[in-house]
């Protein structure tokens, strides 16, 4: 087929047009994408529903698959961080978050490495590889899923790489997710965060996508962002801000703020003010994160007393701020700590899977 997706990106239009220009029944297409997305599987062999010549022919076709590698759980709650081992040999991660056993939220990972280089972020200290595809992004859902015999209830593109740094495959994976015939989450389920591509948010906002944005803001100054946060020397605050309001007015969703607070860094009285300068009157929200160490970035996280009344002062100054639970430290899972990386020898506990 010349098509630059794998078989398992397209959506059921595009499988239909393939059908047709080979010489098979339309219907085929609604089977096909049913067997990726509904039943969430890959291995067409052994699909009992296809003809045996119609498997051979879909088997010549470029179709992605990730391998389960290695699930570690956290010993404090019920997080579990996956490690998939791509086609190509490299490595990404996820991570499974319980939020008390009622809903679960899946952190998935759009891109192998990261070009965005935030100095206090793990993910960006391995060297940038690719973009996932759209079916890579989708297989960590199917996979982990399959793994744990559930369905979960959110998702938070918020794993490796920038999710606008690989624009096209992630807004195919957020339709091929939401798609009908599919998983059919809503997008009210699904978050994106970006570090603050600018025109990657204006032009989101015309995909007719309302899921929850969220912006990795980080500091309220842009000459201190850009101290840690290169992307800051591209688009500045005053750019950021408009296009929120853009997307505001394009689309009715509310956008949010991702504030990392980093100990003689963001966490002043000096911030806050200009956060409120910021964020007054807009009914913005921010949550705040603790600093999660990485080994790479000599820095900590403030206190735990001082981090909330960071969040009181602000809250006092008319901002809508909370403090975002910090889940998976221990086994390096929460925000910022995912790497990709395999680890060696012994500490390797390879999952079976059930399929
Ligand atoms: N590239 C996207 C997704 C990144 S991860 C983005 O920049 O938004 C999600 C959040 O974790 C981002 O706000 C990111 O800045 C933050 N983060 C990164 N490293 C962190 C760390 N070491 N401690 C706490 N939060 C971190």
């Amino acid at each position: 087929m010349e098509s630059k997706y794998a078989i398992n990106s397209l959506f059921p239009e595009e499988l239909k047009n393939w059908m047709i220009q080979i010489g098979e029944s339309a219907f085929r297409a609604k089977q096909l994408f049913h067997f990726f997305h509904k039943e969430q599987l890959s291995e067409i062999e052994k699909a009992t529903v296809f003809p045996k010549q119609f498997i051979e022919k879909i088997r010549k076709e470029k179709m992605d698959k990730i391998v389960l590698w290695k699930r570690v759980d956290s010993k404090k709650d019920n997080t579990k961080k996956y490690l998939f081992k791509l086609q190509d040999n490299h490595y990404i991660e996820s991570v499974y978050l319980d939020n008390q056993g009622s809903h679960s939220t899946l952190c998935l990972s759009t891109q192998v490495g990261c070009r965005m280089g935030c100095h206090f972020c793990a993910s960006t200290k391995q060297a940038f590889i690719r973009g996932l595809t759209s079916a890579e992004i989708l297989l960590q859902v199917y996979e982990i899923e399959r793994d744990l015999n559930c369905k979960v209830n959110n998702i938070v593109l918020m794993g490796i790489g920038e999710p606008f740094d690989n624009y096209e495959a992630v807004v195919r994976f957020l339709k091929l997710f939401h798609h009908p015939d599919g998983h059919h989450m809503s997008y009210r389920n699904m978050t994106v965060s970006t570090c603050g591509l600018v025109d990657e948010i204006l032009k989101f906002s015309l995909e007719d996508i309302p899921l929850n944005l969220t912006i990795s803001l980080h500091s309220a100054f842009d000459k201190d962002r850009r101290l840690i946060m290169p992307i800051a020397k591209k688009y500045s605050i005053f750019q950021i801000l408009n296009a929120c309001d853009v997307y505001f007015q394009r689309t009715g969703r509310r956008i949010s703020f991702e504030y990392t607070l980093i100990h003689d860094v963001n966490d002043t009285m000096r911030d806050i003010n200009q956060l409120v300068k910021l964020f007054k009157n807009k009914s913005m929200h921010i949550n705040l994160i603790p600093l999660n160490e990485i080994d790479e970035y000599n820095k900590q996280s403030p206190n735990t007393d001082y981090i909330k009344n960071f969040q009181q002062e602000l809250i006092r100054q008319g901002i809508n701020a909370t403090i975002r639970k910090s889940q998976g430290a221990d086994i390096q899972g929460a925000c910022g700590q995912l790497r990709g990386k395999e680890t060696k020898g012994e500490d390797i506990i390879e999952i079976n899977r059930n399929n």
